[in-house]
């Protein structure tokens, strides 16, 4: 059996961009123009001055800084070498602080269980071979009553039309193969395997892109792309 639940192919899609991680024009401009919203939402739901937060697959660290400059004490985790490096030399750049730590979501659950106010857990599930051991390790990285936020891609014919053929063939706002149609997950799985990890699900935000205004926005439309929030039980 495979311990490590990751995909050295997922990963290697990503450290072969990271350099490109903070290029707001580049394969990650939907990261850079979601983010705003995204954080948003955390901050309302959560609240981050002053929370312990972590942001599991953070990447080259666009929502990690950004939950810092709000307040946060984050840690970032990610198995990508490449992002992670990009992620803690844009430190520099920013002057934010940042605990960045190449670990799994389940290594660190291990070692620090029950840590964490808030886990984010964004655009990264449809990556990883076991979405739901990384759901289950995340719950156990979260204090009781903590905020807990996933995100990832529906799967339905307008997704796949959308986040494929539209996202990666026509507007090639990604490249092509960043996703596989057969690892989206649609809301009530995701409910199911907060559920199963012992999270009580508390509502899907969707999240739309308009490809003529070129803007994204939060509401009921979780179609496409959505973000659950969960909590852990106090
Ligand atoms: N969460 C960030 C980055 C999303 S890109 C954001 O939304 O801004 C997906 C990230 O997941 C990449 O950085 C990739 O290296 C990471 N990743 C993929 N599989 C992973 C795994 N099994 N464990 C940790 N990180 C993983």
């Amino acid at each position: 059996m495979n311990t490590l639940n990751s995909d050295p192919a997922e990963l290697a899609k990503f450290n072969d961009l990271a350099h490109r991680w903070w290029d707001p024009n580049s394969e990650f401009k939907p990261l850079h123009e979601i983010n705003p919203l995204r954080l948003d939402l955390i901050d309302r739901l959560a609240g981050l001055a002053g929370r312990q937060v972590l942001d599991v697959g953070c990447g080259g660290g666009i929502l990690s800084e950004s939950m810092a400059a709000r307040g946060a004490q984050v840690t970032g985790i990610d198995l990508g070498e490449k992002p992670l490096g990009v992620a803690k030399l844009h430190l520099l750049e920013s002057g934010l602080s940042v605990d960045y730590q190449a670990i799994s979501a389940e290594a660190l659950a291990e070692a620090r269980p029950a840590s964490f106010d808030v886990v984010a857990c964004m655009e990264m599930l449809e990556h990883v071979p076991d979405p739901a051991r990384t759901v289950a390790a995340c719950a156990a990285l979260a204090r009781p009553g903590a905020h807990l936020f996933f995100s990832t891609l529906n799967r339905n014919p307008k997704s796949f039309l959308f986040a494929i053929i539209g996202a990666e063939y026509v507007l090639k706002l990604l490249p092509r193969g960043t996703h596989d149609y057969a690892k989206f997950i649609t809301p009530s799985e995701l409910a199911r395997m907060c559920r199963q990890a012992g999270l009580e699900p508390a509502g899907v935000t969707g999240m739309t892109y308009n490809p003529f205004s070129k803007v994204y926005r939060l509401g009921d439309d979780a179609s496409v792309n959505y973000i659950i929030h969960a909590r852990k039980p106090s």
